[in-house]
């Protein structure tokens, strides 16, 4: 089960958040049939969504994430629930580089760097927000740290991860954040600068079977655990929401689509999911609307 745990850790001068979330990866993978790259971005993002999403209440608050760095992928885009729950997709899921030096996924190339990072806020209008950074470097990761530490203004470390299979299925997925209190010493920075410096891929430790609090207690000293979340994968869209989509065309067009197409298909974006609307049901709608 995937889940993320928020702690802190030296006397409450360092903030950890450490997430598991191999199985939403693996089903945002499997639903968008991501090559291994676009895999690999896409779970970086989902799961740098679920650290956004660490501090927010409830299903009612929500935070999304655009990626566009003008390269080959085209746009990434996450958002992430108060309660948990995500969802994601990328403009182009057949994409994939491996970098011919380190033989790895060649994330940042797929991506681009020329572009933004954009975190849009959704706090019920209490304290909404848009931050937009621009990339460092497409690897996600340092786009990440990046923008916790200009636009919330807290330095912080990131590592995402996504260890993908040889059949191209996702076998393990995660994030980490280390931040620094405005209460951090000397000591506690240089501890945490080595922490960061020092650290295994993520997915290798979730890969071998470690969960996010051995992580956590595995990394720092007089480590408190403060929250735990579960994690899934879920999209809101349904058929009643399609058909208030298709009630806002003009009628001509709705029209069109039953004497040309005798029917419809509309696609959700974020889960990939296909509605069919009959010839009678859009005839309904001329009907009713
Ligand atoms: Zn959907």
């Amino acid at each position: 089960m995937d889940k993320l745990i928020k702690a802190l850790a030296s006397e409450g001068a360092i903030r950890i958040f450490v997430a598991e979330t191999t199985e939403l990866v693996a089903e945002a993978v499997r639903r968008h049939k991501c090559a291994p790259t676009a895999a690999a971005a896409l779970g970086r993002t989902l799961s740098a969504g679920a650290l956004l999403g660490a501090n927010l209440k409830g299903r009612n608050e929500k935070v999304t994430i655009q990626i566009n760095g003008g390269g080959p992928l085209g746009t990434i885009m996450v958002d992430a629930d108060g309660d948990g729950t995500l969802r994601g997709f990328v403009a182009n899921p057949d994409v994939h580089f491996i970098n011919e030096a380190t033989k790895k996924l060649d994330v940042g190339r797929a991506v681009g760097k020329f572009g933004t990072l954009k975190v849009i806020l959704d706090r019920n209008l209490r304290s909404d927000f848009t931050g937009t950074v621009d990339l460092q470097t497409g690897e996600i990761a340092e786009d990440f740290a990046y923008y916790f530490t200009v636009s919330e203004q807290t330095p912080s470390a990131v590592s995402l991860g996504v260890l993908i299979d040889t059949d191209g299925s996702v076998k393990s997925a995660g994030a980490l954040m280390i931040q620094m209190m405005p209460n951090a010493n000397e000591a506690d920075i240089s501890m945490a600068e080595h922490v960061a410096e020092n650290l295994r891929p993520i997915s290798a430790m979730f890969a071998d079977g470690m969960t996010p609090e051995e992580i956590a207690t595995a990394l720092f000293d007089e480590v408190n655990i403060l929250e735990t979340r579960e994690l899934h994968f879920h999209c809101d869209c349904s058929k009643d929401r399609m058909a208030d989509a298709l009630k806002t065309l003009d009628k001509s067009e709705i029209q069109e689509m039953i004497d040309e197409d005798h029917g419809c298909e509309i696609t959700c974006h974020f889960c990939n999911t296909t509605y069919h609307f009959a010839e009678v049901e859009l005839a309904g709608m001329l009907v009713t609307s």
